[in-house]
């Protein structure tokens, strides 16, 4: 296995690596110890990572070195399957495939995403830390929001408050005022809130641990008017139901259709065109998936967003979104602000 820069050598070594266009890797074969192969002029920030405590080799290599041929050397053998990471650069792969013509490339995402989706108590706990960070921005979201200002005035608030109360990173910042809450991703743009306007503020960012937060609200400048408000209580209905539909040994497909058959009843499932949800951890989006037909068994300790929405072209939308842990005893929602319809008057 062959892992470069991202969040699975985060996650398997504690380093936080820059990609940069000399090759950075951890390489991990069945007959030799772990070793990285590092630019020498990144091998004290290398070592000064966990993995530098191992006491596993961290093997410099020199403006005039070819990293692969070191690779070669001490792995002779590398005949087999070398598993690459989702993320390495094309270049990269075809490199590996040129360099070592008997392997076979294949993702290591299989291997990885079963570990990296079962939590660890340390990483339940970073991610509780990064959904508390974010519910402090919503609670703070009201003072910002209002009639007159565009929604790209409000992200630019709401991004300083995603750092004031503990991020380090800005990852989104989704305002989606009126007619652009019908756009699921809609991020910013210059137009006006209106009175009368439903928001969708769906935000997140990584704190200094790595873990990402991720946490979608629906807020109303002044009164959105009788058909909205009893769209929004059905979607909090499925939002309730899906989040319900959580345990240990429950199919993703049916907390998907927990929320979905709410909607369906209220007439709304033709608006809700995505999937409930997805895994959350040092990526945003990671395994496991809540959606249609997906077979995935959750267990304990793996942790995804549960995030129905209604999308009107043209008229409105509204997401409610929570990060849930599934845990022996069902499901925690790690995000705590009100789900109910905030409504700012000013
Ligand atoms: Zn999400
Ligand atoms: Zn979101």
């Amino acid at each position: 296995m062959i892992i470069t820069p991202g969040s699975d050598l985060l996650y398997l070594t504690g380093y936080n690596a820059i990609p940069l266009e000399r090759i950075t890797a951890l390489v991990i074969a069945p007959d030799a110890a772990p070793f990285m192969v590092v630019p020498r002029l990144e091998i004290s920030t290398a070592l000064a990572s966990p993995f530098g405590d191992t006491g596993w080799d961290v093997h410099g290599w020199g403006e005039n070195d070819d990293p692969y041929a070191i690779i070669r050397e001490r792995i002779p053998s590398l005949n087999g399957a070398v598993l690459v990471d989702n993320h390495m650069w094309a270049e990269r792969v075809l490199t590996i495939q040129k360099e070592f013509p008997q392997a076979s490339i294949a993702l290591a995402a299989p291997i990885l995403a079963e570990i990296r989706m079962r939590k660890t108590p340390y990483e339940l706990d970073a991610l509780r830390d990064a959904a508390a960070a974010i519910d402090r921005v919503h609670a703070r979201v009201a003072q910002v929001l209002r009639a007159g200002r565009t929604e790209a005035d409000v992200a630019r608030d709401i991004s300083e408050m995603i750092i004031a109360e503990g991020h380090q990173k800005v990852d989104f910042v989704i305002v989606a005022s009126g007619p652009n809450g019908a756009s699921p991703h809609h991020e910013v743009s210059d137009r006006v809130i209106q009175l009368g306007d439903p928001v969708v503020v769906d935000i997140g960012g990584t704190m200094p641990s790595g873990y990402c937060s991720d946490c979608t609200r629906t807020y109303s400048v002044g009164d959105p008017g009788s058909a909205y408000r009893e769209r929004y209580a059905a979607l909090q209905l499925a939002q309730e139901k899906s989040t319900r539909a959580v345990s240990n040994g429950a199919i993703s497909h049916d907390i998907d259709a927990a929320g979905r058959n709410e909607l369906e009843s209220h007439d709304l499932a033709q608006y809700f065109i995505h999937r409930t949800g997805h895994g959350i951890g040092l990526d945003t989006h990671e395994e496991p998936y809540i959606g249609i037909d997906n077979p995935t068994v959750i267990e304990e300790n793996m942790v995804f967003s549960i995030e129905p929405g209604f999308y009107i072209d043209g008229v409105h939308g509204a997401r409610i979104e929570d990060i849930v842990i599934c845990t022996a005893n069902g499901p925690e929602s790690i995000n705590k602000q009100t789900r109910d319809l905030v409504i700012i008057e000013h």
